[in-house]
């Protein structure tokens, strides 16, 4: 589903990725962890092209990158991404950010936009707030929307950059256990995330990006309890 060939990029002198190859089958849920500053932002953008790359090849389900114009559309729309901020738009209301691209990049009618994102808020357990601006809800509650808003496009592939990171801590459980359920739906998910029980449930594989490399590509429960590299050892002391 992303197959990643070679891959590099430089930010002027810095050389942020550096040989990445990375196949990810369609199902897979891939865990990306590392230590700030090691790729793994730039490795998402890359994904859906918010990032060029120097060289190598990108191809989302074969269609490979970089593409342009209307390619390029079709393939940021099968590729949903949910960042750390939520970036809703302030003033629309919940149902309205869900609608807006399915609407707008789609060309889907109204009445079904409506009645598809309605099911999405369902889904995402705040079907209830659909009429209410982004800031009536709490962080947890706009990721949430976030993901729904993702998800109306219909992608391919989610990537999710440090989703819970600027949650509140009672929120973080809520926005994961609708990435759960997504995992379990069987999407192809790209997430970076120090977050361990989620890594472990949900994850069918762990990166750890050390100085833009992929500096071991394994399954969580080895990650997490026997790295092998030294720096992945400092690493995990680091976060646990
Ligand atoms: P964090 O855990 O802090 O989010 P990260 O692993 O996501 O870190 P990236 O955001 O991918 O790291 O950044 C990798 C490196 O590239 C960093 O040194 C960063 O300063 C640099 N960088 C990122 N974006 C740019 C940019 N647009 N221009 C120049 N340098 C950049
Ligand atoms: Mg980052």
């Amino acid at each position: 589903m992303i197959s990643m060939r070679t891959v590099d990029k430089h930010f002027g002198a810095l050389h942020v990725l550096q040989d990445i190859n990375l196949e990810v089958p369609k199902g897979q849920v891939v865990i990306v962890v590392g230590p700030s500053g090691s790729g793994k932002s730039t490795l998402c953008r890359t994904i859906n092209r918010l990032e060029t790359i120097d060289s190598g090849t990108i191809a989302i389900d074969g269609v490979q990158l970089p593409a342009e114009g209307r390619a390029l559309a079709r393939l940021r729309a099968d590729v949903g991404m949910v960042f750390q901020s939520f970036n809703l738009f302030a003033h629309k209301t919940i149902l309205e950010n869900v609608m807006l691209a399915p609407v707008k990049v789609r060309g889907i009618d109204k009445t079904k936009a409506r009645a598809r994102a309605m099911e999405l808020l369902e889904r995402v357990g705040i079907a209830n707030q659909a009429d209410k601006y982004p800031a009536q809800l709490s962080g947890g509650q706009q990721q949430r929307v976030a993901i729904a808003r993702a998800l109306a496009m219909s992608p391919k592939v989610m990537l999710f950059d440090e989703p819970t990171s600027a949650l509140d801590p009672e929120m973080v459980s809520e926005v994961l256990e609708v990435m759960v359920q997504l995992a379990k739906d069987g999407m192809t998910m790209v997430v970076v995330t120090h977050e361990m029980g989620f890594a472990r449930k949900a994850g069918n594989r762990v990166l750890f990006m050390d100085e833009g490399r992929i500096a071991e590509d394994t399954d969580p429960d080895t990650f997490f309890t026997a790295p092998k590299s030294e720096r992945a050892k400092d690493f995990l002391g680091k976060i646990l």
